[in-house]
């Protein structure tokens, strides 16, 4: 339902994910012709808010194509061999609706380091997520989003499979004036309000924040 359109701020963002996710994607045969093989996973970060979700939405409606996705705490479960079970689900079912998105939001909750972890369990469900990457096939963009970056097991950051990382930041000023812009584009307001004027007097505040600022 929303498209590239909709994000305010994030040109550079966006540059980005047209190189990494939608020409590969939209050029995908040419790729297996020239024996390349497409970017797989992409990891998002940035600061609570910052339109990570909304971001991966858009891919989906920018592509036309579905988004699964995938609240990495409700993996997690205490019954031992549970959560590898969701996990292989879960990569099944992107692969019998391919072409697709499997995106993974708080992904740093399945994939935690593990020399920091101390139950085995959690060591499993990290090399079952890797082994699930490594065996996916087909037409799948895995997109994990995160606002600990640090806190995800190294070896998901390797190439072929999470290798391509897009950094999202707290919006400058600018960036505010274009968010406020798309997010009162429907809305009637009176000339008496300048979205730039309030992007001045917000500060440190993210797309999540402006948003409840346009709601008030
Ligand atoms: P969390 O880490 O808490 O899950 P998040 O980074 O995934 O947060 P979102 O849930 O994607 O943040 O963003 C919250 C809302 O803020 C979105 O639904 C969207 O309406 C708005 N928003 C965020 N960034 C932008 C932007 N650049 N342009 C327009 N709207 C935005």
């Amino acid at each position: 339902e929303i498209s590239f359109k909709d994000i305010g701020g994030m040109n550079d963002v966006l540059a980005q994910i047209r190189d990494l996710v939608e020409r590969p994607f939209k050029k995908y045969e040419l790729f297996l012709k020239l024996g390349i093989e497409p970017p797989k996973g992409i990891l998002l970060y940035g600061p609570p808010g910052c339109g990570k979700t909304f971001v991966a939405n858009s891919i989906s409606g920018e592509l036309a194509i579905p988004i699964i996705k995938v609240a990495s705490t409700e993996i997690i479960s205490g019954v031992s061999g549970e959560s590898e079970g969701k996990l292989r689900n879960v990569f099944l079912a992107a692969r019998q609706q391919s072409p697709c998105i499997l995106f993974f939001d708080e992904v740093d909750a399945i994939t935690p380091k593990r020399d920091s972890v101390h139950k085995e369990m959690e060591k499993r469900i990290v090399s079952q997520f890797l082994s699930c990457l490594d065996e996916l096939e087909g037409q799948i963009i895995i997109i994990g989003a995160t606002s600990r970056p640090d806190c995800i097991d190294s070896s998901l950051r390797r190439a072929g499979r999470f290798d391509n990382e897009i950094r999202l930041r707290i919006p400058n000023e600018s960036e505010r004036t274009s968010i406020l812009h798309v997010l009162t584009q429907s809305l009637k307001l009176s000339d008496l309000i300048s979205l730039s004027s309030l992007a001045r007097r917000t500060p440190g505040f993210v797309g999540a924040d402006l948003k409840a600022l346009v709601r008030e």
